[in-house]
Parts: C-alpha cells; structure tokens; sequence
C-alpha cells in the first residue's frame, strides 16, 4: 500500500478490507455504482498511462482528479482537497486507487448518488472493445465485496447498480436501454454478459459468492461432528496453522501417518479442513477415513 497527494494505492487485493475496516465513515452508504471509465481505456494504459506518468496509477488518479476540478471546479470538491468524481479506480493489472473520501457524495449518476460508493472500473467494455484482464476482474470482486461486507449492504440490483441502467436525467429503467440509456456504462459486454438484468446478476453473483465464502470461513461444517481417526493418502502433505493455504505452514506430513481429527471447517476458497489432536490443520481430501474414535 503507497499514497500520494492523498490518494491510497492497493497494490494486494488484500490490503482492501483492512484498510476499509479503519476508514471512519459517518455518511450513510446503501449503494454501490458500477461504471467503467470508457476512456481512459486499456489502450490508454499501454500507450499513454504506463509511457508518460513516473508512478501510472496515481499518474491517472491525478489526472482524473485534475479533470474533475476544471470540470466542475468547487462544486465537485470532497472538502479534503479531492476533485474526482468516484471513490475507487480499478485498474487493467488489478491494482486501485482510492479518490474522493469516502464522507463525500460522489458524481457518478444523477439521481442515485446519495448514499452510494462510486467505482470506476478502467477499461472499454462494450462490445468489440476490451475484455478484461483475469486480474483485473478479481480486484472488481475483492472490491466490491469487501464494500459489501464493510457497510452490510445485500449483494442485488436494489443496492448495487450499471450506470447503463439510468437515463441521462437520472430516471431508473432497471435494465440497459439502447435509446433510454445515458450510457453503455459499464459496457454492453461487461462481464463477459453486458449489463441485461440476467447478465449483470452474473456479476453480482460472483460477488455474492465472495461475501459468502469469507463468512463461512469461521463456521463449523456439522454440529453433530465426532471425532475419528483419519490417514494421510499423500506423500509431504502440508499441515497448517489455519483451515487453508493462506495459513503458515506447521510441518509436513508423510502417507500413512495416523491423525485423531477433531475438527472440521470449511476453507475460503470452499474445500474442506480438518484439524488434528496436536493443533493444525489438513485439507481433507488428502486424509483417508479409519475409524471414529
Ligand atoms: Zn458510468
């Protein structure tokens, strides 16, 4: 994590949460916008972003606040020295930049600004233009998620909405309207679907998933659970100190060593852990069922 000029850069999808949970916000927040930024677009990024600023993502960051202060001068101040219209940037290699403060009404669609978190997604994403990078999309997840998480807002389309889903007055149409529409925002094939009522819940499925998957991290699998004795069916398998990868390493165990499990939970990323007698512990698709103790 770097800042500059009052701009924080995420260079670790996982510096996102912690950062949030310290951010003191009194403004209510409800709603989360979705745009992409249309240009600049991912060849900007090459050609332009990564040629001629020292540091391109507060190089942007910078321009795009700069734009916002010519644009709309002190009526788009945050009043903590910010001018950008959005609260976070998402860029083409999966790093973000926060802009205005969080505390600050942002300008992102008439009509559904109050109570809402702005996010830019770098990129084109309408049809025939960019596809966005397998990094990038995870950041977007993360960000969104952890958003989510933060302010306890419900993963739907009551909450979370495409820029494309408004007229230019701010009337809400509730779906892409190629006449109606102020914009394609966030692109006619965002997601890989293009921002239908049924493709953007891919996009808010996935988010849903990430919310979900992080809160049955604590939780154990079965109440009802009995201790037994399990084998391990691998050769130099990791025990660690938490149920999943992200956890240090405790030591390694060999095929056929014996373990008294007394625990199970599921991981992160949705497999399933169990904990042994001296303290750590295994994923289970590698120990071999014995006999319950
Ligand atoms: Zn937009």
């Amino acid at each position: 994590m770097k800042t500059k000029n009052g701009f924080t850069l995420f260079e670790k999808n996982s510096e996102i949460g912690p950062w949030l949970k310290k951010q003191k916000v009194t403004r209510k927040i409800t709603r989360l916008q979705v745009h992409h930024m249309d240009l600049p677009n991912y060849s900007t990024w090459e050609k332009t972003d990564k040629k001629v600023f020292s540091e391109p993502h507060f190089g942007r960051t910078q321009s795009l606040n700069d734009y916002g202060r010519r644009t709309w001068g002190r009526e788009a101040s945050d009043g903590h020295g910010h001018y950008i219209a959005q609260h976070f940037n998402v860029f083409p290699d999966g790093k973000i930049t926060t802009g205005r403060n969080l505390n600050s009404t942002p300008i992102g669609i008439r009509g559904w600004n109050q109570n809402a978190i702005c996010i830019e997604i770098y990129g084109k994403f309408d049809k025939g233009h960019d596809k966005m990078t397998k990094e990038q999309k995870k950041a977007v997840i993360y960000l969104y998620g952890e958003l989510c998480k933060r302010f306890k807002i419900p993963v739907d389309t009551a909450h979370i909405r495409p820029h494309c889903w408004f007229t230019a007055g701010g009337s809400y149409l509730g779906k892409y309207n190629s006449s109606r529409s102020a914009k394609t925002c966030p692109g006619t094939n965002f997601w890989g679907v293009g921002c239908s009522p049924s493709g953007f819940n891919k996009f808010l499925a996935d988010i849903k998933e990430y919310v979900n998957g992080k809160e049955a991290q604590a939780s154990p699998i079965d109440s009802e659970f009995k201790p037994y004795i399990a084998k391990v069916n691998t050769n130099g398998l990791n025990a660690r100190k938490g149920p999943g990868v992200e956890h240090d390493i405790e030591c390694i165990l060999d095929k056929g060593v014996a373990i008294t499990i007394v625990e199970e939970k599921k991981s992160k990323d949705g497999g399933i852990w169990v904990k042994g007698k001296a303290g750590y512990w295994v994923n289970k698709k590698y120990m071999e069922f014995v006999k319950f103790i």
